[in-house]
């Protein structure tokens, strides 16, 4: 055999720029496992090294590009090789290029003629195990691409046969690659039902629970309440096949309710990739939501035990399409209401925040509820919106008064003019790099061509002064990009104007709530909410689009005096009025003026609440009651406020709990006098236990049995 390193076709091809260059050998195998099983290969390809030694580049010439290994893909994106062997002959710094076989060097003939094109611009050599190819020539060119083309088809044969043979398998429904809950996929490839009895139970548990609920979240909800957990066989590793029990979702009841495979339905291609949104590197990315059993690739009835009637899986998936669209109806009605909607997130776990509007009437907050619908768990923390709302739009028509827009518009003017002193810094950069490649490219001309070593050198300095300059050049270029655009006199005069109407805009009634949302989501990027439960304000984080941030606090609604951050002033200040001698309306109308607020949604605070309050401190409102007519307490009665010190509640608890009718309370003396509360042994006890039970919706069956007063003596 003749070593085509030295066979006269070989050598013709191959000239002095070519060896003045580098070569550069290519190594790539598909994925990890083949880079495994084919060491061999792998060796053969690091063996080309000699090859191109062989042909007469010294050692120090040729470099080997084996970033790709192991890296699998079609096209270049995720093939930082392959990227790289397109730059190095793009800078022209390449005689030859070496691959074990010519048409693998790419993937794609996408890929593969773009090489061909760049080596055929830079003189560029290509090389494999049987000949030198010089791409510039016609013939050469035309077997290159013709072999690019056949290894793509032989790809795709290959694939084709493979998919096909994938096809076949499921259209006989024997293709299985995960069986969900209750059901277990022996080695065989026969799939049954899971051996254990529980796993069964509560697969069973929960079809029957989506029958008598109608929604996923009360399925969710009963398998909490009773604390049952789902059952989980480990699909991989090391404790393949091991069951394990976690936590109810709503995904995986979601999931169950939907898998034909209960009604003993076989399905393959149920979720086709969209290549539009595939990603490179990433498997599964492109994959749809999901199609409906008919529209499956492959869709076999009767092939498993079924847990359930495929009438009832139909029933099922009507039953779920119309929660869902209902469920959109609703949000669509109710779509811009709130001010903020989309931009709150929650300051304790990171999730947005969503708004919930109640009934009718009912003012809207933000509630974080992403861990109770999916694991019906408590709510994480909510805020009603009318505090927030308020403090925002105040912020928003801040920030767009004159005076505050011309502090912006100044500080503009100074970022201008600091990125102009960078602008010409970068300039006077790019000069003297172009001014050092014109030099070199003087010397390179100016010298002799017989003193090759010398032109050698020289040109290798005007080679790198040029890729100097082209570096400079592509760095400048990303730095003006990564600028914003420059405001003209025009636009700041625009700004100017409609700054001015934004207000009158903001408050006008023709202004809808959407509208305001609109202006309010241009300025703000997010508004971070933390709630302590422990403290009647909650800490804001409003975050500008412009990334300034400002933080705030803004009053809550707590649930009585004690959760009140100012309680202990307001209970100083309300005894010092009530010793100087005023009466409950008066010390009202005091504690509105110094700024004190009641807890919950109250504005301020009238006669009563005083009245209230001094009592509760143990001190006699001033202006004497109407003169009570005769009467008193019965066997088993206690005084509202004593029965509240004696379980150790607050009063207002109490007289929530009478508001309710969950006790038998009378007014004593008539209409307007104070309240009894019957409550003997048993009775006592239940209220007891009330106030005790946690307020929970696990507990809620307890807690309405509690609700209910005893039948009274
Ligand atoms: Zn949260």
């Amino acid at each position: 055999m003749t070593d085509p390193a030295h066979s006269p076709v070989a050598s013709a091809k191959l000239r002095p720029w070519h060896l003045d260059r580098n070569a550069i050998v290519y190594v790539r195998q598909s994925t990890p496992q083949q880079v495994a099983d084919h060491q061999e290969s792998t060796a053969r390809q690091y063996a080309l090294a000699d090859r191109a030694a062989a042909l007469g580049w010294p050692r120090s010439q040729v470099c080997v590009i084996d970033d790709d290994l192991g890296k699998s893909g079609r096209s270049i994106e995720g093939r930082p090789g392959f990227q790289r062997l397109l730059a190095e002959v793009a800078l022209d710094r390449v005689g030859l290029v070496l691959g074990l076989e010519m048409s693998r060097l790419a993937r794609s003939c996408k890929d593969w003629h773009q090489l061909l094109e760049l080596c055929a611009r830079f003189r560029v050599l290509l090389a494999d195990a049987d000949g030198v190819y010089d791409p510039t020539e016609y013939a050469d060119r035309l077997m290159l691409g013709l072999t690019g083309m056949m290894s793509e088809a032989e790809l795709h044969v290959l694939k084709g046969r493979m998919h096909q043979g994938k096809l076949n398998k499921a259209r006989r429904g024997e293709l299985v690659v995960a069986v969900p809950v209750g059901y277990i996929k022996h080695p065989s490839g026969e799939v049954t039902f899971d051996p254990d009895e529980q796993v069964r139970a509560v697969v069973r548990l929960i079809f029957d629970q989506f029958d008598e609920r109608g929604t996923v979240h009360g399925v969710l909800r009963y398998l909490i309440a009773h604390d049952i957990r789902m059952p989980v066989r480990a699909q991989s590793g090391p404790a393949r096949g091991h069951l394990e029990w976690r936590p109810p979702s709503r995904e995986t009841i979601r999931q169950i309710l939907r898998h034909p495979i209960y009604a003993g339905a076989y399905r393959y291609g149920h979720r086709p990739t969209d290549a539009r949104r595939q990603r490179p590197g990433h498997p599964k990315s492109g994959r749809g939501s999901g199609l409906a059993a008919e529209d499956c690739q492959v869709f076999l009835k009767d092939r498993f035990p079924a847990y359930i009637s495929w009438e009832r899986f139909e029933a099922n998936q009507q039953r779920l399409a119309a929660n869902r669209s209902r469920h959109e109806a609703a949000g669509a009605i109710r779509d811009g209401a709130a001010l903020l909607a989309g931009l709150v997130w929650c300051g304790r776990c990171g999730r947005r925040m969503y708004v919930r509007y109640g009934r009718p009437g009912q003012r809207p907050s933000y509630v974080c509820s992403a861990q109770r619908s999916d694991y019906g768990l408590p709510l994480c923390q909510s805020l009603s919106a009318e505090s927030l709302e308020a403090w925002v739009a105040e912020q928003v028509l801040a920030v767009l008064r004159p005076a505050a827009l011309e502090t912006s518009l100044t500080a503009a003017a100074e970022v201008e003019q600091r990125r102009s002193q960078l602008t010409r810094h970068w300039e006077q950069r790019l000069e003297r790099a172009r001014f050092e490649a014109d030099r070199a490219a003087r010397q390179y001309h100016a010298c002799e061509p017989e003193n090759r070593l010398v032109v050698r050198t020289l040109e290798r300095r005007w080679d790198e002064a040029l890729q100097e300059v082209q570096r400079l050049e592509a760095d400048y270029d990303r730095f003006a990009r990564s600028q914003p655009r420059l405001l003209g006199e025009a636009d700041r005069a625009q700004i100017r104007r409609l700054a001015e109407e934004v207000p009158a805009l903001w408050h006008s009634p023709t202004t809808t709530a959407a509208d305001r949302r609109q202006i309010a989501r241009l300025l703000i990027e997010r508004v971070v909410l933390t709630v302590d439960p422990a403290d009647d304000r909650a800490a804001v984080r409003l975050e500008w689009a412009g990334g300034a941030a400002q933080e705030h606090r803004v009053r809550r609604a707590v649930r009585g005096y004690d959760d009140q951050s100012d309680w202990p002033r307001l209970s100083a200040r309300l005894a010092a009025l009530h010793g100087a001698g005023q009466t409950p309306a008066v010390i009202a109308a005091a504690l509105d003026g110094e700024g004190f607020r009641p807890p919950k949604r109250a504005d301020r605070f009238t006669a009563a609440m005083v009245r209230r309050l001094l009592d509760r401190l143990g001190l006699r409102p001033r202006v004497p009651r109407r003169t009570s007519p005769p009467g008193g307490l019965n066997a088993g009665e206690w005084w509202l406020h004593e029965l509240a010190g004696h379980l150790g509640l607050s009063p207002h608890t109490l007289h929530g709990w009478r508001r309710k009718g969950w006790l038998h309370a009378r007014q004593v003396y008539g209409r307007g006098s104070p309240w009894a509360v019957w409550a003997d042994g048993a009775e006592l006890d239940r209220l007891r236990q009330l106030q005790n039970c946690p307020r929970l919706w696990s507990n809620r069956d307890q807690l309405a049995t509690l609700r209910r007063p005893l039948p009274r003596k």
